[in-house]
């Protein structure tokens, strides 16, 4: 159990789930550090409901003038290089990252740094550096425990497990609203539509890109760093229930599935909790009551993200971490209606071809693939608005 925390994104969809569950378990936590990347109105409730002391905020235009809303003799970290100094707080034994994007990738490498566990809800600093994460987090000893629901799945199925008998991951998807959609029907795909998940409860970005199964491409490449188990034996079904959250199969054909309502709250408090698990009894799967689990092979043709990625893994270079870029400017321009729900995938198909990105150097020069991706992407969406 991780008793002092610190919670980047405390404002968004899996920091108010965590908030949820140290709420109702404000004995066994204390709250040392929030941080978001603009919703400072928001920091500042959180951080007086809990008590908190230390403040971080990425942007700093969002936070001129509103220190006034925080008790006096709250500590204020602004900016990135304040963010990388409150990740490091002695007080704190973990740091649970979900801010979204990338924002988050240099607090997390001065959290590994000073060896603090990382409970990882953020796949884009997987996706954009994996590579230099893991190796960080293996220098210093670092833990890192999977909130991602898929991940946190298979995180328990491995657990007393050696990874060297694991055959493959199975990756389950709900396979969003459009998974009985025809590829004709796809076109017209409204935002409004789209932002209607219809198991799970997310934020914007994440909610337009479980509907094109984008989530789920990234989750591959997010899977492959934290389990060290290549590309090609990690595979996607589409389990529209959301029941079996993941599942591993071992290479003596057994396999192990971990299983629980589709609610962030569970995976989240497996993290916090972990190795020890929360004792409040929660509503749990009736199985009579559910009946029948089904299992589908996902349609690589209406959902193109997937077999873009199986390219990117591939080749020998930060490829993920442009199609990553090159869809959430994708995603931002379909958000704001200036291109269809197809050409999402579009763009990112395009981007990859004049941008392949290249070889994985350094921390740095992942950085800068991602800007040079995003400025790829931006010119061929205009070519689409
Ligand atoms: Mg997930």
């Amino acid at each position: 159990m991780f008793r002092h925390i610190i919670i980047f994104g405390a404002t968004g969809s899996v920091g108010t789930s965590t908030l949820n569950i140290i709420r109702r378990n404000r004995h066994h936590f204390n709250v040392v550090g929030i941080a978001a990347n603009t919703n400072v109105e928001k920091l500042a409730q959180i951080a007086h409901e809990f008590s908190v002391p230390n403040i971080g905020v990425f942007d700093k235009h969002a936070f001129a003038g509103k220190d006034s809303l925080f008790k006096r003799g709250t500590h204020f970290f602004v900016g990135e290089d304040g963010l990388c100094e409150l990740v490091q707080l002695s007080e704190a034994v973990a740091v649970l990252m979900a801010m979204v994007g990338i924002g988050g990738l240099k607090p997390t490498m001065a959290a590994l740094e000073s060896k603090k566990t990382l409970l990882l809800a953020s796949k884009e600093i997987l996706v954009a550096a994996g590579k230099f994460v893991m190796e960080s987090a293996k220098a210093n000893g670092g833990q890192i425990l999977p909130v991602d629901s898929e991940h946190n799945a298979i995180f328990q199925c491995l657990l007393g497990n050696g990874n060297g008998f694991v055959d493959r991951l199975i990756l389950t998807a709900s396979g969003g609203p459009f998974r009985n959609f025809s590829r004709q029907e796809m076109e017209n795909i409204s935002v409004e539509q789209a932002l209607r998940h219809p198991i799970w409860n997310m934020g914007k970005k994440i909610t337009i890109d479980s509907a094109t199964m984008a989530n789920k491409a990234l989750e591959i490449v997010e899977a492959k760093w934290l389990f060290d188990v290549p590309g090609d034996r990690i595979d996607v079904i589409v389990h529209p229930e959301s029941i079996v959250h993941s599942m591993v199969k071992f290479c003596d054909g057994s396999v192990i599935a971990q299983m629980c309502p589709p609610n962030m709250e569970y995976p989240i408090a497996n993290c916090l909790f972990f190795p020890e698990r929360e004792r409040l009894v929660k509503p749990s799967i009736d199985f009579v009551e559910q009946g029948k689990l089904n299992f589908f092979a996902p349609d690589a043709t209406k959902f193109p993200h997937l077999s873009i990625i199986r390219r990117c893994l591939k080749a020998d270079s930060n490829a993920c971490a442009v199609f990553q870029a090159a869809n959430e400017v994708a995603v931002d321009e379909f958000l704001n209606h200036r291109i269809q729900f197809t050409q999402i995938s579009e763009i990112v198909a395009r981007t990859l071809d004049i941008y392949p990105g290249e070889p994985m150097t350094s921390l740095k020069s992942c950085e800068e693939s991602v800007m040079e991706a995003r400025n790829a992407a931006k010119g061929i969406a205009k070519g689409f608005n």
